[in-house]
């Protein structure tokens, strides 16, 4: 087993309870009316925006990253005592999106010096969003096909093109963009990536509403945008395995445990056991009544503790920050079947009572339910499909013969 070094690691877990009980403000405490989801929230309160700026500064919102760009800089190990100590009482991380988990980590392994201290610490402290200009109408697996055109203009490149399930586009300060910078070169070959300011000219994000009359994503047209050269992360032609590199941050995230209690698309409550005790009923023994239920709710927790358990063995073993391999794909396959699972075994459980889309016959809980299980079904999806990621696990991890181009 390592050594993390328990005193080091006690002192540490006294500091950060004595700084969180002294920073954040109870009125957010989870359950106290706290958006289970911050990048949920349109309009932040008071409370919540001063949470932000605390963490924001101390860095803890981000906490292994480096402290040069604003970072907590802790160990892997230290930002699992602030995890704990944060649960410990009801605390959320209100630092979070895409350039938290996608773009930044990213930014970290391939940006040049003069990118990282501008992006970064914004990022850091949680005062911009980023959103992924990645999927095109003809391009979704088969990411490589993006047609969107990126004209080398000696300072500047010109861009123009459309992308599309852009989470986030209309409220997004910034993009960072897969494009095409060599139409002659094979297809894998000639993509780069590029940061696209979402108020520059010419960038016109459009909301795609969907049938709950919410509008999560756009799609996103570039007409004769002008983008900095500076912009350019990475090699020209050379944005492929920065885009493979950002995925996995993106599969990580999207399969992790942590992610089981927060977030659109999992629903947090009542464990689904504890659920089926109250709608379905109990034996005389005090069992679930419903035997076949009972079968089917354990295999899923069962499955759902291997889940987190691995998921706490890769982060205990990891023994630097290097961040995620192929297994996110891994990762996320089980993650996002797992939340799927639960979501419908308790829509299932609430009967009657979980399908409402509202009104006073229905409780949040059960409203939320029914939404949570419609929702949880993209997680599959998004990110790279599941049967994407059965290629990745194919060729990179069992080693099987390539007959696919997988992200
Ligand atoms: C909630 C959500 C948010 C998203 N947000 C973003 C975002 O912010 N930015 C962004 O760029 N994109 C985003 N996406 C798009 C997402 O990355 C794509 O939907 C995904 O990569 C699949 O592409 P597609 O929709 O074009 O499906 P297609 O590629 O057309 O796939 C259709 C079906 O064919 C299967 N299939 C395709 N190729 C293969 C193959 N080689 N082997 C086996 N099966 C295959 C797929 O598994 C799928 O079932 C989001 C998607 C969702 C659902």
């Amino acid at each position: 087993m390592p050594d993390f070094g328990a005193s080091e690691l006690d002192t540490f877990r006294a500091e950060a309870r004595a700084w969180l009980e002294a920073n954040f403000p109870p009125s957010l405490k989870r359950g106290a009316g706290a958006p289970a989801d911050p990048e949920a929230a349109q309009k932040p309160s008071a409370d919540a925006e001063l949470w932000r700026r605390r963490m924001g500064e101390k860095g803890w919102g981000t906490p292994t990253w480096p402290t040069e760009y604003g970072g907590g800089g802790l160990t892997p190990a230290e930002a699992r005592v602030l995890r704990d100590e944060m649960e410990r009482i009801g605390a959320y991380n209100p630092i979070g999106g895409m350039g938290v988990g996608m773009f930044g980590p990213t930014l970290l392994e391939y940006g040049n010096d003069e990118q990282l201290r501008r992006h970064i610490p914004p990022i850091v402290k949680g005062e911009l969003r980023w959103c992924q200009g990645f999927s095109e109408p003809g391009a979704g697996s088969d990411l490589a096909s993006l047609q969107t055109r990126a004209e080398d203009k000696g300072d500047h490149f010109l861009v123009n093109g459309q992308k599309i399930w852009t989470s986030g586009a209309h409220l997004a300060d910034w993009c960072f963009c897969l494009v095409r910078t060599d139409p002659k070169a094979k297809k894998h070959e000639g993509i780069s990536f590029l940061l696209i300011d979402m108020k520059t000219p010419g960038v016109e994000p459009r909301p795609i509403r969907l049938i709950n009359d919410t509008t999560p994503f756009c799609e996103t047209f570039f007409t004769d945008v002008r983008a900095p050269k500076e912009n350019l992360v990475g090699p020209l032609n050379g944005g492929w395995t920065i885009a493979k590199r950002l995925l996995q941050f993106e599969r990580q995230g999207i399969g992790s445990a942590q992610r089981a209690g927060q977030g659109p698309g999992v629903l947090s409550g009542p464990p689904v056991n504890e659920l089926a005790k109250t709608y379905v009923g109990v034996d005389e023994s005090g069992r679930l009544a419903d035997a076949d239920l009972r079968r089917r709710i354990t295999l899923h927790l069962m499955e759902a503790q291997a889940h987190a358990l691995t998921g706490e063995r890769i982060a205990l073993e990891a023994k630097s920050n290097r961040g995620p391999s192929a297994t996110s794909s891994i990762m996320k396959n089980a993650g996002t079947m797992i939340r799927k699972e639960r979501a419908e075994l308790a829509v299932e459980i609430l009967g009657h009572q979980g399908v409402g889309w509202g009104g006073e016959d229905f409780s949040d809980y059960e409203i939320n339910a029914m939404r949570v299980m419609l929702r949880s079904k993209s997680g599959t999806i998004a990110g790279g499909s599941q049967e994407v990621q059965n290629n990745i696990i194919a060729k990179r991890i069992l080693g099987l013969p390539d007959t696919t181009h997988s992200t």
